[in-house]
């Protein structure tokens, strides 16, 4: 019986890997402009670095991690993102001696164990950014901006960028109780979830996702109106950089992170195109993240984006990512062994300039080499039989006008580079 890829899964084929290649060459282009450098951390790291940077109440923690045994008896767990890796680089590397902040952006594959369905899978990848030893507000609406910007520019339509503010454990404090007064007369009527976290954590109450106890949380207190004066400043100071920056928001006071890690800045990215899965990106700040692993306090801010997310959104509006493979040059060998040879040396000193060049490899009938030239696309073909390898020449055509010519081998490097 053959064997298939796991459920949630994909194979990435040529014809997508160009277009995949396209986007990640436009994040990196973007990174060097925005001054982020890559890290790359493990894809698998100790479990305990998940239930502590990523949270153990999380449904990414309770239901969703490939956690495992190795031989060696170490729990270990697929990263299921990559924040939590960041961090402990970032201490285990001891990044923060250098000059701060630190700007890093990371891509690759995550793992989570969901229901696979359109935009969701169980490896995915995600693009992110994280910013560690400022709490400057500027460095909020930088990433912010960064995420904006590549949607812009990947023409991704009907965004809507999401703001808020989850305060700070101080001010929380008083919201928390504020909501559990405002909740406890309906405890009856929330779904069985969130009458767990009406003890554990009523935030989150907010971020349900049943209809029932969302009418109900409607009119719940907001958050913005138990903000202390720093995080009110600081969440201020945000909303005015992306103004300035004409950065279109809106403040969805319900969107919620419940840990208390988080502080102050949340936000969200969504696509109306494509559906249930319509967050494309996410993130904030979390001042309180790198303490939770082990760190001495260092404020950070990040995001992470759904690469995946990206090509839904552009396949919902109809649009692709335009990738050029078009072919420099087919080399056409119409002769016997000493021009196949000619060939062969021609067409390795062309690539060795950086040319796409291909020819045929089985002595295939000329008629046959040039439907070929004409399928890859090539822009100049280069016609070498017995009769040019002994005059020293090869005949060059242009696909496209037809016009063509004979040119001594020394040349045609040059000749093809300038047109
Ligand atoms: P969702 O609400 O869609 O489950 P999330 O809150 O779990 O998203 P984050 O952990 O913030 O998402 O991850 C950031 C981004 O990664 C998301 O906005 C989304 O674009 C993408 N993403 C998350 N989970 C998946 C998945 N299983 N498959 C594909 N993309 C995903
Ligand atoms: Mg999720």
């Amino acid at each position: 019986m053959a064997i298939n890829r796991p459920r949630g899964t994909n194979d990435f084929l040529p014809e997508d890997t160009a277009k995949w290649q396209a986007v990640e060459e436009l994040l990196r282009g973007m990174c060097r402009s925005y001054g982020f450098q890559e890290i790359r951390t493990p894809i698998f790291e100790d479990t305990d670095l998940f239930c502590r940077g990523v949270g153990a109440t999380t449904d990414i923690v309770t239901k969703e991690m490939y956690t495992f045994e190795d031989h060696g008896g170490r729990s270990v767990t697929l990263r299921p993102e990559n924040t939590a890796s960041a961090c402990r680089a970032f201490l285990e590397n001891k990044l923060y001696g250098l000059v701060q902040p630190t700007k890093l952006y990371y891509i690759g594959p995550m793992f989570r164990y969901e229901k696979p369905q359109a935009g969701r899978f169980r490896q995915f990848h995600q693009f992110g950014l994280e910013i560690f030893g400022t709490s400057a507000p500027a460095a909020d609406a930088e990433i912010i901006a960064f995420a904006w910007d590549l949607y812009q520019r990947l023409g991704i339509q009907g965004l809507v960028l999401k703001l808020n503010s989850v305060g700070c454990p101080k001010c929380r404090a008083a919201y928390r109780k504020a909501l559990q007064d405002y909740f406890h007369p309906h405890l009856e009527t929330l779904c069985g979830s969130c009458r767990d976290r009406f003890e554990r954590n009523p935030l989150r109450i907010l971020d349900c996702k049943s209809e029932i106890c969302q009418g109900i949380g409607a009119d719940a207190p907001k958050i913005q109106d138990y903000l202390c004066e720093d995080c009110a400043g600081h969440f201020e100071k945000v909303q005015n950089l992306l103004h300035a920056a004409e950065i279109p928001f809106v403040i969805d006071p319900h969107m919620v992170r419940g840990l208390d890690y988080y502080t102050k800045t949340a936000f969200e990215i969504q696509a109306g195109a494509i559906g249930a899965q319509s967050a494309v990106c996410g993130g904030g700040r979390y001042d309180g993240l790198i303490q939770e692993i082990g760190g001495d306090p260092t404020p950070g801010v990040g995001f992470a984006l759904g690469i995946e997310r990206i090509f839904a959104a552009l396949q919902a509006q109809g649009d692709d990512i335009e990738v050029s493979q078009d072919l420099n040059v087919y080399i056409l060998v119409a002769g016997g062994v000493e021009a196949s040879a000619a060939a062969f040396r021609l067409a390795d000193q062309l690539r060795r300039a950086e040319l796409s060049v291909e020819m045929d490899y089985a002595d295939k009938s000329f008629k046959a080499q040039m439907k070929a030239a004409n399928r890859l696309g090539a822009a100049m073909a280069v016609i070498i039989g017995d009769d040019e390898v002994k005059s020293g020449c090869a005949t060059v055509k242009d696909m496209e006008s037809g016009e063509q010519c004979s040119l001594p081998f020394t040349e045609i490097k040059q000749y093809i580079l300038e047109r």
